[in-house]
């Protein structure tokens, strides 16, 4: 195979790994400098020298995780036939730090190698070291784990702690972007100078259980709560005797490992095609670029300097001893408040004891990083704010509770005797709405942005429900009462007018009836006035008002000339002509009286009633407004006595006066017969 076929083919893995006709070494780039500037050499370096920017997707990228001087280097050179910088095993000179990236030999593979400096007690070092792994994390498809077999279990040993970072910024920066399409990485821990003592499957256990758990601890990006390592991860556990110890072993043990790499067949191929990051090989360098100025410019990981982590546990620490001081203060306070009583001097008291935290807290935090120090004053602050903000709430609670109460019982006590119902309600809600106010007042605590809006709109309407319910009570009373003194009225007057019944008497019962109902009218406006009631409400109960007392007259009516009534007026006024003198004294018939002539006038004038009782009368000087509706018809109200009760009451009258004259006719056969 030539290098033209391998440029031509397009599929992806399978064939990259097939041995390159230019079986040579190819030379090393170094891709981030120890500036952590990215090269411009990238593309051409591709081009010219390894000879894969034609390959599409048709290759692969490798790369290595691991702490300093644990032979990473020696391990790539072996497995891929570059050429890294190895630390020489005498001089121990140090290799120049960056990342660095090669071709592997007869392959088309490509190679990272990261280079940090030794020591890690430097931040800059681990700094360093998160990048770079995080890079090879977002750009590779298979990452070599190097580390010492006693590194295994140590967490900070075989620095482990570095992947949570890097798992973390991962998942944010280039996951929780791609959905569901996610595609895998590879971790290939090899685990070196392997003594045998323990098998490689208790190495392996131990370190999945410490990835799991880092990954438990990895905070996941929002709609990502739940993901697992494996959605994203691969692991492959491997390990390799002592280089210098047993070195044929080392040799034999490589040769193996590397046929992961280069044989399709091996049940252990390391890159199947959902590693790859179907990145074409043309736009690698635009890519990795991107990559890294990503995390360049990513803040989460800026690794706090010493200073800032001494201050982190500092301030943490002296925020939790007065934090624990501010908490017993303010112990007291909530039993009461949830009773409902209102704590006088709440407002001085909450900003003493919060001051008292703050200045304690200042006292001695104040002499670390001032930035930290800042923050995590903040953080008191807004700690013992929200939990005096509880307090606040209850007292505002109660504040209300108070004022409507006060407001029930200032109504309660005015609406008595004579008063205006709308001073009286406007006065009470101002002197309790004032009283709420200047007690949410007194609560606000400085530095806050605590409100008590809500709760005096809340305060304001239940006020209007009271007023509203109490005006339509009054409301209710006042018309009740109005009526019954109508009421009375009328049927003193309707009954005066009826025991002497003649022409005048409707003209008299209807002008009386209009002059009562004009002044309770009058009452009623005055008084809705007061209520502030609208000129809707003042129509509506106005003629409500005529409505009903027109009912009430009429009632009046049919109560005075229910049929035994009317009948007893009608024998009165018979008996008043026909058994009485002109002088009012008791008639003695004589024989030539003529008893025929006078029965006959007085039973007519009696019968004349029921014509005059008949529908009621109203003069024509008389504009009567009564409104009519489906219970009241005016017109048809005037109507007393229908045709029909009309000729039953002179049927039924005549009968009774029959009587009266046949004692008259045996009065005087009586006295002649003497
Ligand atoms: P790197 O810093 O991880 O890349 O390590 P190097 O590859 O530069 O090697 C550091 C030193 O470790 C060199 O002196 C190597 O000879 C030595 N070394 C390489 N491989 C092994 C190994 O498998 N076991 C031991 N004990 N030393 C090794
Ligand atoms: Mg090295």
């Amino acid at each position: 195979m030539t290098a033209t076929d391998i440029g031509s083919s397009n599929e992806p893995n399978g064939q990259a790994q097939q041995i390159n006709g230019t079986n040579r070494t190819f030379a090393q780039l170094q891709i981030i400098d120890e500036n952590q500037h990215f090269t411009k050499d990238l593309p051409k370096c591709m081009k010219d020298e390894w000879e894969l920017a034609d390959c599409g997707f048709n290759y692969n990228l490798v790369a290595v995780f691991g702490s300093q001087s644990t032979g990473k280097s020696t391990l790539l050179n072996r497995l891929f036939g570059t050429n890294f910088d190895v630390m020489s095993e005498t001089a121990r000179r140090q290799t120049t730090k960056g990342i660095w990236m090669s071709r592997g030999k007869g392959m088309n593979v490509l190679i990272m190698d990261v280079e940090g400096t030794d020591g890690r007690e430097r931040g800059e070092d681990q700094d360093f070291e998160r990048k770079s792994a995080l890079f090879s994390m977002a750009t590779s498809n298979v990452i070599i784990v190097n580390l010492w077999e006693h590194q295994v279990g140590l967490y900070q040993g075989a620095n482990m702690g570095l992947l949570k970072t890097v798992f973390e910024v991962n998942l944010q920066l280039f996951q929780a972007a791609r959905g569901k399409e996610k595609e895998k990485t590879l971790l290939l821990f090899v685990i070196r100078d392997h003594v045998g003592s323990t098998p490689l499957a208790n190495l392996s256990n131990t370190l999945t259980a410490d990835l799991e758990r880092i990954w438990e601890g990895v905070s996941k990006p929002e709609g990502l709560e739940h993901c697992m390592i494996n959605d994203y991860f691969d692991f492959m556990f491997t390990t390799l005797p002592h280089k210098l110890l047993l070195p044929k072993e080392f040799e034999q043990d490589v040769i193996k490992l590397r046929e992961r790499f280069v044989n399709p067949n091996n049940k252990d191929f390391v890159f199947k095609p959902n590693y790859n990051k179907r990145v074409p090989a043309d736009g690698l360098h635009v890519y990795a670029e991107g990559i890294w100025d990503q995390i360049m410019s990513n803040k989460d990981l800026d690794l706090p300097t010493q200073q800032e982590l001494l201050a982190q546990y500092r301030c943490d620490e002296i925020a939790s001893v007065a934090f624990e001081n501010f908490l017993g203060k303010i112990k007291g306070y909530r039993q009461p408040i949830e009773a409902g009583k209102i704590i006088d001097d709440l407002g001085p008291q909450m900003e003493e004891i919060r001051n008292a935290t703050i200045n304690q807290f200042d006292k001695d935090a104040s002499r670390y990083h001032s930035e930290v120090y800042k923050r995590k004053r903040q953080e008191v602050l807004q700690k013992a704010n929200s939990q005096l903000h509880v307090f606040f709430l209850g007292q505002l609670k109660n504040l209300t509770k108070k004022a409507i109460n006060t407001f029930n019982s200032r109504v309660k006590e005015q609406l008595k005797g004579e008063y205006d119902f709308a001073i009286v309600v406007d006065s009470a809600r101002d002197e309790v709405e004032g009283l709420f106010v200047s007690g949410a007042e007194a609560i606000l605590l400085s530095g806050t942005d605590w409100t008590f809006e809500e709760e005096l709109t809340q305060l304001k309407d239940s006020i209007n429900d009271l007023a509203a319910k109490s005006r339509t009570e009054e409301t209710k009373k006042m018309i009740k009462a109005l009526e019954k003194s109508f009421q009375l009225q009328i049927n003193e007057f309707v009954s005066l007018y009826f025991k002497t019944p003649n022409q005048d008497m409707w003209g008299k019962i209807i002008k009386k009836f209009q002059q009562v109902l004009t002044n309770v009218e009058q009452q009623l406006l005055k008084r809705l006035k007061s209520f502030n009631a609208s000129e809707e409400e003042n129509v509506e109960a106005v003629s409500s008002l005529r409505k009903r007392s027109w009912l009430q007259l009429r009632k009046k009516i049919d109560e005075e000339l229910a049929d035994n009534m009317f009948l007893l007026k009608l024998r009165e006024r018979f008996e008043e002509k026909f058994r009485y003198d002109d002088e009012g004294l008791p008639k003695v018939w004589k024989p030539d009286d003529d008893i025929d002539a006078h029965f006959r006038k007085a039973k007519e004038e009696a019968i004349g009633l029921i014509s005059l009782f008949a529908s009621i009368q109203v003069p024509d000087d008389v504009e009567l407004d009564i409104p009519s509706d489906e219970e009241l018809d005016f017109e048809s109200s005037l109507t007393i006595l229908t045709e029909t009760r009309q000729h039953d009451l002179s049927v039924r009258f005549k009968r009774e006066s029959d009587a009266f004259y046949l004692e008259a006719k045996r009065s005087v056969v009586a006295t002649t017969a003497r």
